[in-house]
Parts: C-alpha cells; structure tokens; sequence
C-alpha cells in the first residue's frame, strides 16, 4: 500500500531502467509524504527485508512533515535547496556518498505556468550542486520537472556532468501534464 499515487511513476521508471539497486544508497528529494522513499526502501533493501540481499540507504527531505517509514531516515522541515541540509546529508550518508538522487519536488503551484515551470527549474539546478558534493562518480539523478522554454538548459547542464540524459514521461503521468522527468545516468564528478 502506497501513500501516494506518485509511487507508480518511480516503479514504472525503475521497472525499465533499475536506477535502484540493493545496497544502493538513495536521496529522495521533496518525500512527503513518502511513497517514492517506500518504493525505493523496497528496491535497495533498506529495511533488511531480504537478509540475502546488501541492505540499502534511504534518505528522504521534505520542507513538510514526512511521516516514519521502515528503513528510511527522514529530514522533514529541511529545504534541499539550502547548503546546511547538503552538509547534513554528507553526515548521514554511508562513505558520505549517494548511488542515485531522486526528486519529485514540486513548488507550490502558483497557477501562472511560466513562473511555476521556471521556479522548477531553478530548485532542478540546485541538485546538480548537491550532486557535486554527494553523488558518487558513476551515480543517477532522476528529477522531475514542468516542460517549458527553460527545460533545455537544465538538460544541458545535466549532460555537462552526467554521460546520459533522457526524457520521460511515466504513463502514470497524466497525459495533458506538463510533467517529465529526466534520467541523468553515470555522474562524471567536475573536475575541481
Ligand atoms: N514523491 C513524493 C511521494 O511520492 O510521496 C511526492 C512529492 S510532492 C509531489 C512534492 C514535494 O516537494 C512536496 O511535499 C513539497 O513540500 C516538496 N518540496 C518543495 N520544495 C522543496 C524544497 N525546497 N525542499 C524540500 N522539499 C520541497
């Protein structure tokens, strides 16, 4: 049983590309109220479900409440976008470093689509800085975001950084949405 019918969006994506592996350790991003973090507590054993299997990490932020899960850790009233949630993370994360990041963060809609689609954008942008400080050489970000005129430069800096980068539009996804999510795979760390 999910809390949110978001979770089949990440189980149709994972199903096709396995972004989530046991032993894997996951960031979630904007997790209230929690059905992405139980679809991936699931994939990367976070609870220790299969004994035979690497018991994954699952971290979950949200600036709401985020109610307790099994196997997952969360920082609820934590924005993502703010450098001391960054350092926190790096405190939590085994070998300070994460396989893969998700987000499903969304800003409070304001009803006009420009400004909420570049409002996306911007907080897409700040993964690829949370990226550089957690995300292990080799690692994956999906991020959803609402299509619009910004869009191809979110992509191309995800390409700058990440060998792959494609479009999605989970099937769980209402059809006359605005919402895709790009797949950023095999994370080539910056040189500094
Ligand atoms: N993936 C979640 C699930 O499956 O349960 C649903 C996520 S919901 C669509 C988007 C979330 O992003 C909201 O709970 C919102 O509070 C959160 N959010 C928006 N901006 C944020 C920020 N700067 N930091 C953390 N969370 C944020």
């Amino acid at each position: 049983n999910f809390r949110c019918r978001s979770a089949f969006k990440l189980l149709e994506i994972d199903d096709k590309f396995k972004v989530l592996q046991p032993g894997h350790s996951v960031v979630d991003c904007g997790a209230a109220p929690g059905a992405w973090s139980q679809v991936a507590a699931q994939r990367v054993n976070a609870a220790g479900t299969d004994p035979e299997l690497p018991r994954g990490t699952v971290i979950g932020i949200d600036l709401l409440n985020i109610p307790p899960l099994d196997g997952a850790y969360f920082l609820s009233s934590h924005d993502v976008t703010d450098p001391s949630t960054h350092t926190k993370l790096l405190e939590l994360l085994p070998n300070h470093q994460a396989h893969v990041i998700l987000s499903d963060m969304a800003p409070n809609a304001s009803g006009f689509q420009a400004m909420d689609h570049e409002k996306l954008i911007v907080m897409c942008l700040s993964l690829i800085d949370l990226a550089e400080k957690i995300l292990r050489p080799g690692g994956s970000l999906l991020c959803k975001y609402w299509d619009g005129i910004l869009a191809h430069k979110l992509q191309e800096k995800l390409s700058s950084v990440f060998s792959s980068v494609r479009t999605l539009k989970p099937n769980a996804s209402r059809k006359d949405s605005a919402e895709r999510y790009f797949l950023a795979r095999t994370y080539r760390k910056p040189a500094k």
